[in-house]
């Protein structure tokens, strides 16, 4: 491939991935003009919003919103309040999977996910990535999905949005990663990164659950919009839920930016710093010194 078309693809898949932690989950489809014509004009954000039925982007112009945000849900939930979901319902969810809620520590439900293959994620898994960490941690971080490095080693965070989680954790909160608990909502690498799909969130959410019922730590951290949105059963992007407090089968959650998002956009850097400092207020461990980086 000429190398000009690798940076394009790069830059590409980047700003995408942009998108997709801001929260958008689609991009409007425009259908090509049945002829190309000389002077033509291509079809402005409007045009092509109009054409999709959805509404189009709104750019903003606050310094904490992203410049482009999709307005796909006005209803956040507010902060400090339970959630009246699925999520904070334990019995309901363990009913598709008989014996899953009697199950009392790690290494069962370990055992009890097996080698699973419960949705069409796992013909293209490697290694399927539980979770590491403290079995009774008191902090848990919670992403989205394995990545590529996760998926051959077989453990969330260990990529380069890892190795900044681990900074967070280690320079950033004066912890050790063996004292808290990491995993993700979903136990598989979805192909090529791609976002999650419904279907595999609902079947493997069980497990995330279960699996945070078992540690029972006081806090979760949920790293970026999917994971969060999956955690509290809304729509809502991560830049208005993070900074927030909210209540999940009674532990509290504070939403806040995934590390691979910010490997791509550094300044956020301080506002994850603003919601880990808010964590550990709540846990009354006092931070050490601003991470420089
Ligand atoms: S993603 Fe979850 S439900 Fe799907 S195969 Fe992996 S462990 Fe099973």
């Amino acid at each position: 491939m000429p190398p000009e078309r690798t940076t394009i693809l790069a830059s590409l898949r980047d700003y995408i991935e942009q998108l997709r932690e801001e929260g958008l989950d689609g991009l409007p489809h425009v259908n090509p003009p049945s002829a190309t014509l000389a002077g033509t004009q291509p079809p402005t954000a409007e045009a092509a919003a109009a054409s999709s039925g959805r509404k189009p982007a709104r750019m903003v112009n606050s310094p904490d919103e992203k410049k482009l945000t999709v307005k796909r849900d006005e209803g956040a939930p507010q902060p400090q309040s339970p959630l009246a979901t699925s999520a904070n319902t334990p019995g309901e969810l363990f009913y598709r999977y008989p014996g899953l809620e009697k199950i009392t520590d790690l290494d069962m439900l370990r055992q009890f996910i097996g080698d699973c293959t419960r949705c069409k994620l796992a013909p293209g898994r490697t290694k399927l990535v539980f979770g590491v960490g403290n079995p009774k941690a008191e902090l848990m971080f919670v992403g989205e999905a394995p990545g590529a490095d996760e998926d051959l080693q077989g453990e969330p965070f260990v990529g380069r949005a890892g190795q900044l989680l681990t900074d967070i954790i280690e320079h950033g909160m004066g912890m050790s990663r063996n004292d808290v608990y990491i995993c993700n909502v979903i136990k598989c690498r979805p192909p090529g990164n791609r976002n999650p799909e419904p279907d595999e969130v609902s079947t493997c959410e069980p497990f995330l659950f279960r699996q945070i019922d078992l540690v029972q730590p006081k806090v979760i951290v949920g790293l970026g919009t999917f994971a969060v949105q999956a955690l509290l059963k809304v729509k809502t992007p991560i830049s208005k839920l993070r900074g927030n407090w909210y209540e999940m089968r009674g532990i509290k959650l504070m939403p806040t930016f995934h590390p691979a998002y910010l490997l791509r956009n550094p300044a956020d850097k301080r506002l994850v710093w603003a919601d880990i400092q808010e964590v550990m207020k709540f846990l009354g461990r006092i931070p050490p010194q601003r991470p420089r980086r």
